[in-house]
């Protein structure tokens, strides 16, 4: 998954606790060889190849976690008008190129790498359970949804171990299950975007839902002291100048780790708008001005979450929609 798992658990006895964790990591290594777009035996690295030589002639049955996966991620490819694209992989490698190079792509890379991204050329037979990829040198990428997945089949493995009262977390995808003894909830703080180990003021109370926080804190390219997010705009295939960070509580990992993608794509307008619009759905979206001042947007639902109200720098603009 490229990335560290944190598990915090109550149980009554320590063997259990040891079993079930033994039982998480199998979990998330097996989605991985599942998943993995680096390792190239993955299942998903097997089925892109298969378009090397141009669109697949015939479908390709896929194990259940690989079908899941990009069933919801066509959903969200819908609700959000294709800002989430799980076919978005020959872009992110050339952004990847960037960031090791300091140079952007030439026109004639980045319109050979559009080309071959598109969501409506993935085709799933939900009967069969099969895919069939319909454009040359497709490439998918999980990486914005498959993290708040894994959070979440790791707790689903430790519940089928009788641990509910726990927490799970992939850097900034975190499912949190029934809260710690005498709690009422798990208490879960923000990083201000763009300044790791800061703290936002920013407090909200969750339990039984998933958390995820998209940005570009961690990971960008540096090409002429231009910062490109790793977070790619399908309408351009490269990686978004504008500042931003967005946290997403949702009922499933799935959901809240792609969305906070999309999200970061679409804007606070748009992103506060599709929250409302999804059930379950609530987001905290941070945007800079030109002075780089930041400006917090809520949906309603968001600040339902929040424990004891707000203290952000003095500088912020808060606004509750
Ligand atoms: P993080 O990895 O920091 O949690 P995200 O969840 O937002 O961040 O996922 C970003 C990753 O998703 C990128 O590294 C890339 O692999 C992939 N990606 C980039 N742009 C898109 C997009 N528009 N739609 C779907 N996946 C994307
Ligand atoms: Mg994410």
């Amino acid at each position: 998954m490229g990335t560290g798992f944190r598990i915090v658990l109550y149980t009554a006895d320590e063997p259990t606790a040891r079993t079930a964790i033994d039982a998480v990591w199998a979990r998330i290594d097996a989605l991985n060889q599942t998943l993995s777009d680096y390792d190239r035996k993955s299942e998903l690295s097997r089925v892109c190849q298969l378009t090397n030589d141009g669109p697949m002639r015939e479908p390709v049955a896929i194990s259940d976690d690989f079908y899941r996966v990009l069933a919801r991620s066509l959903e969200v490819s819908e609700a959000s008008g294709g800002a989430f694209d799980v076919t978005i992989g020959p872009c992110v490698r050339l952004w990847r190129r960037a960031r090791d190079m300091h140079q952007l792509p030439t026109p004639e890379r980045l319109a050979a790498a559009r080309a071959a991204v598109g969501y409506q050329f993935v085709k799933l037979d939900p009967s069969r359970h099969t895919v069939q990829l319909m454009a040359a040198h497709m490439r998918l990428d999980v990486g914005a949804i498959a993290k708040g997945y894994a959070a979440q089949e790791a707790f689903d493995v430790l519940k089928d171990h009788g641990i509910s009262r726990a927490l799970v977390g992939a850097a900034g995808d975190i499912y949190a299950g029934d809260p710690p003894p005498g709690r009422d909830g798990w208490q879960l703080g923000f990083e201000a975007p763009g300044k790791s180990g800061t703290n936002t003021g920013v407090y909200v109370r969750v339990r039984n839902c998933a958390v995820s926080t998209s940005g570009d804190t961690y990971r960008f390219a540096e090409v002429e002291g231009q910062r490109y997010s790793h977070i790619i705009d399908p309408a351009t295939g490269i990686g978004l100048t504008t500042r931003t960070g967005v946290s997403v509580i949702a009922p499933d990992g799935m959901t809240s780790d792609s969305f906070g993608t999309a999200m970061s794509i679409l804007g606070p307008a748009r992103s506060i708008a599709l929250a409302d619009q999804t059930p379950g759905v609530a987001a905290m979206v941070t945007s800079f001005d030109s002075s780089g001042t930041p400006k917090v947007e809520m949906s309603a639902r968001f600040a339902k979450y929040l424990v004891n109200g707000i203290t952000l720098p003095a500088d912020t603009t808060l606004e509750v929609n």
